[in-house]
């Protein structure tokens, strides 16, 4: 039950950019985006095809290295932060609520770091993640990887969610050192 499409691109023109960033723009060959004379280029397309499915995990690997390296960071800040607060609550030391305060301050300025990060690695994942559409357009006819990655496009994915839990950090700071400010002025 094969059904080909070979009249869906017969009226395309060739995909085919030379090194002067110029469009070849000649009528395609059967079931190809690109002419006769550049169709027959297959084990370069390969190459290509391999090297940016290589940069594209790469890219998502970091995001993932990333997110577990300052979330492990902040949790630790935080709990130092929490632990010191609980041990001066009835009582007045300068000395340790100074300390909390830098941690707490730190702590504020990893969590900027780690939105702003997050935001970085997420353009640079959807930037590869439209190459591996472009190129497996190109390469593979039944699509793979663009029927799902072209998913990812149009919905919330998980990198938008650490964003998310970024700010989350970021507001939790805000009211711990709040409350460190307002516990020492009570006293
Ligand atoms: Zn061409």
């Amino acid at each position: 039950m094969e059904t080909e499409q070979s009249s869906s691109n017969a009226t395309g023109s060739c995909e085919y950019v030379s090194s002067k960033g110029v469009q070849c723009g000649k009528s395609v060959a059967v079931n190809s985006l690109f002419c006769a004379e550049h169709t027959n280029q297959p084990s370069i397309d390969l190459e290509i095809y391999k090297s940016i499915h290589a940069r594209f995990h790469h890219y998502v690997n970091a995001s993932w290295t990333r997110t577990s390296f300052f979330f492990l960071v902040e949790a630790g800040f935080f709990t130092v932060f929490t632990g010191i607060l609980v041990s001066t609550t009835n009582k007045a030391s300068l000395y340790l609520t100074s300390i909390n305060f830098v941690i707490g301050s730190v702590g504020l300025a990893i969590g900027c770091l780690w939105y702003f990060s997050s935001k970085i690695n997420r353009k640079f994942v959807n930037l590869w993640r439209g190459q591996v559409i472009k190129i497996d357009k190109a390469v593979d006819k039944r699509q793979h990887h663009t029927v799902v990655e072209e998913q990812f496009q149009t919905s919330v994915s998980a990198l938008e969610l650490i964003q998310f839990l970024c700010m989350i950090f970021i507001a939790g700071w805000l009211v711990s050192l709040g409350v460190l400010i307002w516990l020492t002025l009570a006293h």
